[in-house]
């Protein structure tokens, strides 16, 4: 586990010149096109990562905004909470992707947020016990639990071979997140998504068996497809009960 973030402060400077980039060459996704993925000064190409990360934040937003607008959310602070999480996400996602390591620090911000939209939700007298073990604290607390032993016990038993103790944690999230039924569908959509997608590189021969592959990015991968098929269709997860 590694706690340094630079990705967190990238510096606005091309990566080739160092020269400071200005703020109207700096504009998500348009300057990208606008420029056609050179720096200004030095002409040198620009990594698609960027404008692909801008695009897949700006979806997650908008989506996140349509909910918002739609009363999914009972109040604009959560609505900006998620967005916050799901941004911390998704530089966890290129960070594991890129790196092999899961920016810890962004991990514990987005708990400490997650724990505080499940009080929120709950808006109970948690000392009334009768009440505790009904609460979203509870039962999202004890789903996490359960996904984190359980993937704690892949880490340990197999020594951060098939998965990361990083991976644990995220599913702590998850489960937190998402409770007992779209939790395990999430974690259950990660591990389908990175075997198709192990096996495809194999197949093009673009890795060999022993080559390791993240697993956190499809866990979030699993985590946002959960987040919205659970607000946006909660019918097909009673399914699954
Ligand atoms: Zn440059």
């Amino acid at each position: 586990m590694k706690n340094s973030m630079s990705v967190v402060k990238p510096a606005s400077h091309c990566f080739a010149c160092k020269k400071k980039i200005i703020w109207r060459d700096n504009i998500p996704i348009i300057s990208f096109l606008i420029l056609r993925g050179e720096c200004r000064n030095c002409k040198a190409k620009i990594s698609w990562q960027y404008p692909m990360v801008e695009f897949l934040v700006g979806i997650t937003w908008g989506l996140i905004g349509y909910l918002y607008y739609f009363n999914f959310f009972e109040n604009f602070f959560i609505a900006i909470t998620w967005s916050l999480i799901f941004s911390a996400l998704w530089v966890i996602f290129i960070y594991d992707w890129k790196y092999m390591e899961i920016p810890m620090n962004l991990v514990w911000f987005s708990l400490v947020l997650i724990i505080a939209i499940n009080f929120f939700t709950d808006k109970i007298n948690l000392i009334d016990c009768s009440i505790f073990f009904e609460s979203t604290i509870f039962i999202n607390g004890l789903s996490g639990l359960v996904a984190f032993i359980f993937f704690f016990g892949l880490s340990f038993i197999s020594n951060e071979e098939w998965m990361g103790y990083g991976d644990s944690f995220l599913a702590l999230l998850i489960g937190l997140a998402l409770g007992p039924v779209a939790s395990f569908l999430a974690i259950l959509v990660a591990f389908c998504v990175g075997s198709i997608f192990s096996i495809t590189i194999v197949i093009l021969g673009k890795a060999d068996l022993k080559s390791q592959v993240p697993f956190g990015p499809f866990l979030i991968f699993g985590f946002m497809l959960m987040f919205f098929v659970k607000f946006l269709f909660p019918d097909l997860l009673n399914l699954f009960v």
